[in-house]
């Protein structure tokens, strides 16, 4: 005999959870939208791998950004190739975008992804070290119209799954050019103020001074109030540019607010950058979504320069919300007949009555793990099925097929080797 062996009670590793039945019902009906209004606007579907080289990230995302320094999940292979899990999406798909040469595609390409991301950052409500966005890129086009398609996109996928409230907060942080100005008057404001600043933001003085800005510890965010202000330094083409991207949500009546500290945590975007926050939601304002223009992260990765825009929906969060805003979603059963059995005889040949009823194209249900013929009927009771079918032990020898109308009440036997023709009958007449 094998000795026992003390079997370890495994859970999900921390950071990470499980997406329950009930919890996919929220994620079946964000999904939905998202993939019906991506294509609504234009989109593609693009599937990236979830592992991709280490440098891809840290060209793109910048070395010196928190994602990079502190929260990736790298791994070297057998063969020596230095991978990491993706922390995001969008570098991914610019690499597709450069490596399938969709530069020679119709401009702007418009692409869109769903799946899961990476994250070692200390796990916290509404944060998760393994998470899921559904992410939009217009890529090959510097018009502002297209900054403004993004996030009436994002409104309108919020507006189709009914969560309400929703604001975006925007700003432009410039580009190359009048950026550098910018962190030099940023810089000269925070260094006689660095003593009082928080010991992350002390170092980002010298690697990346715009997140200072969005640094969430009190003393830090209180000093902001007189720092310059980006949207004093912008050149005259960014500056037009914003001022059409915020004419343009006016056209349509997008709820926006200018939000001068908006920086974000990637280092790739240019210009406008923005994110979706509930209005008067959680304390900590966690936004749902977040993007921005990277008209320079194409060239950064090897590629032709070409203007770019993007957006990230976080899945988990905007499922939660839902179900904060209490927008109720009820498990539909597409099924039109449900097929009750009893006795050994009858369950094989409901069986094969059950993929009959398939290959005829009828959705049907089944429990087949239940003996009663009552408990089995309040199972088509709770789908709300129109039809059942039993077969008991007499049926099963005599090769018919008991048809029971569930409003009616009223039951027919029926020839076994018409009841496919009979229930489609029904079915055509509205039954
Ligand atoms: P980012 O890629 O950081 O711009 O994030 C875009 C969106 O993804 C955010 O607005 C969140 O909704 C979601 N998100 C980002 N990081 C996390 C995380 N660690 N856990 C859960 N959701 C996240």
């Amino acid at each position: 005999m094998s000795p026992k062996i003390k079997l370890e009670n495994f859970i999900a590793p921390k950071g990470m959870q499980d997406v329950m039945p009930s919890d996919c019902l929220y994620w079946d009906y964000i999904f939905s939208a998202v993939d019906k209004l991506g294509k609504t606007y234009g989109f593609n579907r693009i599937e990236t791998p979830i592992l991709e080289d280490s440098r891809l990230f840290s060209r793109s995302i910048g070395e010196n950004t928190d994602i990079v320094e502190k929260e990736m999940y790298n791994l070297t292979t057998k063969g020596g190739d230095k991978l990491s899990l993706r922390p995001e999406g969008t570098a991914g798909v610019i690499r597709a975008y450069i490596n399938s040469g969709m530069a020679n595609w119709s401009q702007p390409v418009k692409l869109f992804y769903t799946g899961p991301m990476f994250r070692y950052d200390r796990p916290q409500a509404g944060r998760q070290r393994q998470f899921t966005q559904a992410g939009f890129e217009i890529i090959g086009s510097m018009d502002p119209i297209f900054d403004a398609q993004m996030i009436q996109l994002v409104y309108s996928i919020f507006k189709k799954i009914k969560l309400k409230n929703i604001v975006i907060n925007i700003n432009s942080i410039g580009d190359a050019k009048c950026r550098g100005k910018y962190k030099t008057a940023l810089v000269d404001y925070y260094k006689s103020r660095a003593n009082k600043l928080c010991p992350d933001c002390r170092r980002r003085l010298s690697k990346n001074p715009l997140r200072i800005l969005d640094c969430k510890e009190e003393k830090c965010s209180a000093m902001r109030e007189f720092a310059p202000q980006i949207v004093d330094y912008l050149c005259v083409e960014c500056h037009n540019h914003f001022k059409s991207v915020l004419e343009y949500l006016d056209e349509i009546n997008i709820p926006y607010i200018l939000n001068p500290y908006l920086v974000r945590g990637l280092d790739y975007y240019t210009k406008t950058v923005f994110e979706i926050v509930v209005e008067g939601g959680n304390k900590r304002q966690l936004s749902l979504g977040g993007g921005g223009r990277y008209d320079d992260l194409v060239e950064i990765l090897g590629g032709a320069p070409t203007p770019a825009i993007g957006v990230a929906l976080g899945i988990e969060r905007i499922a939660d919300q839902l179900k904060a805003s209490h927008v109720a979603l009820v498990k539909n059963s597409s099924a039109k007949v449900f097929i009750v059995q009893l006795g050994d005889k009858a369950k094989k040949k409901s069986f094969k009555l059950f993929n009959d009823l398939l290959e005829a194209g009828i959705p049907a249900a089944e429990s087949f793990g239940r003996g009663s013929i009552k408990s089995q009927l309040r199972v088509a009771n709770r789908l709300q099925v129109r039809i059942v079918l039993i077969i008991g032990q007499k049926e099963s020898l005599d090769g018919t097929v008991i048809l029971r109308d569930m409003e009616s009440g009223m039951q027919e036997i029926i020839d076994s080797l018409k009841i496919i023709k009979e229930v489609k009958k029904r079915m055509k007449n509205g039954n």
